[in-house]
């Protein structure tokens, strides 16, 4: 007998892997309440891409962490996987940070356990164009460097979720047999079922899925295809990627952000390297699946034939299955490369 599905959403954990909100000190965070009206209870919100200099990086650091800090009634930084059961209780959404891209750690792999230190739970290796620890989508596909395979070694140590996504094909399958822990792509689609540079092969997900890993459905439309974000869509993949492999290696990553005032259209054709022409980046209007999708999402996989632990898992069982295994008190290896844990949550 299948569980009252408002009781289920209500009583599960939904995990948001990714949002795509422009790293800037100048957004201001009060768009989180779009996750925390929706019922989500974490979301990992990026602090920084490989297009922008390493500095900018910690600026929006300094910036989130200063805003979250001083909303502890209402938000909580997540330092240990329990804050997530203890921010759910307290009707409080749960957040961590995440970096697109190794540019921000300046060529310097000690600069991990700053980002650890400061928050960041999940890192990514190259924001669509290569770098000098791996390839990303839209570039040559050089696979992961030795500084890669180092920085794979130390996030396994420090506690950092290893994230595949917006890397090259190569390089991910590099990462997936370098990393003793889970591995995921945190906001990337199957291209058997929407064909784009930035989504992922058959044999990337069967690989993720042998480390133990999950797949977050992105929420573009340019990236579920025909610029389509509605929850007929988004259960195409679902279902796609649960019969390839399970729907435990299946979760959410919607890549979403709200309006934050800045043009992100002009952002987007003012870097046509890192976003090329071919690609669908000029869209007009681009749709996006919101967080206020997932409740009637969790319906409709219900109605589609989907058992509720498997539903559980997709809105966010797996993805804090990933985070409970990786997010580990770091090593005493780990300690000697990386500040020491001190932060004031
Ligand atoms: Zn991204």
């Amino acid at each position: 007998m299948a569980t009252d599905i408002s009781g289920l959403y209500q009583d599960t954990i939904v995990w948001d892997a990714h949002a795509g909100v422009f790293p800037s000190p100048q957004v201001d965070l009060s768009l989180l309440k779009d996750w925390h009206d929706s019922g989500v209870n974490y979301v990992s919100i990026n602090v920084g891409f490989d297009v922008m200099e390493w500095q900018q990086t910690l600026a929006t650091l300094a910036a989130y962490r200063h805003w979250m800090l001083a909303q502890k009634d209402k938000f909580t930084l997540v330092g240990s996987i329990d804050d997530i059961e203890q921010a759910r209780q307290q009707n409080k959404l749960a957040v961590s940070f995440d970096i697109e891209g190794m540019n921000a750690l300046n060529d310097d792999i000690h600069m991990l356990g700053v980002y650890h230190a400061l928050g960041v739970r999940q890192m990514l290796f190259a924001y669509n164009l290569n770098n000098n620890a791996a390839g990303g989508c839209h570039d040559k596909d050089t696979g992961l460097s030795l500084f890669g395979k180092q920085i794979v070694e130390q996030m396994n140590h420090l506690g950092i979720i290893v994230d595949c996504s917006h890397a090259a094909y190569r390089t991910t399958m590099d990462i997936m047999s370098e990393s003793h822990k889970p591995v995921v792509f945190s906001h990337s689609n199957p291209t058997a079922v929407c064909d784009h540079q930035r989504n992922i092969k058959d044999d990337q997900i069967k690989a993720c899925a042998q480390t133990g890993g999950v797949v977050g459905v992105n929420g573009m439309g340019i990236f579920l295809g025909d610029n389509l974000s509605n929850n007929e869509t988004l259960i195409k993949h679902i279902v796609y990627l649960s019969e390839l492999v399970g729907a435990d290696h299946v979760g959410i990553g919607f890549d979403y952000s709200p309006p934050t005032g800045l043009d992100l259209s002009a952002i987007l054709s003012s870097r046509p390297d890192y976003w090329p022409a071919g690609q669908c980046y000029d869209t007009p209007h681009i749709a996006h699946a919101s967080p206020a999708q997932l409740q009637d999402l969790s319906v409709e996989l219900q109605q589609f034939g989907f058992h509720d632990a498997e539903i559980r898992g997709i809105l966010g069982a797996n993805f804090h299955r990933v985070a409970s295994q990786t997010w580990v008190k770091p090593t005493a290896k780990a300690d000697r490369n990386c500040i020491k844990y001190a932060g004031p949550w």
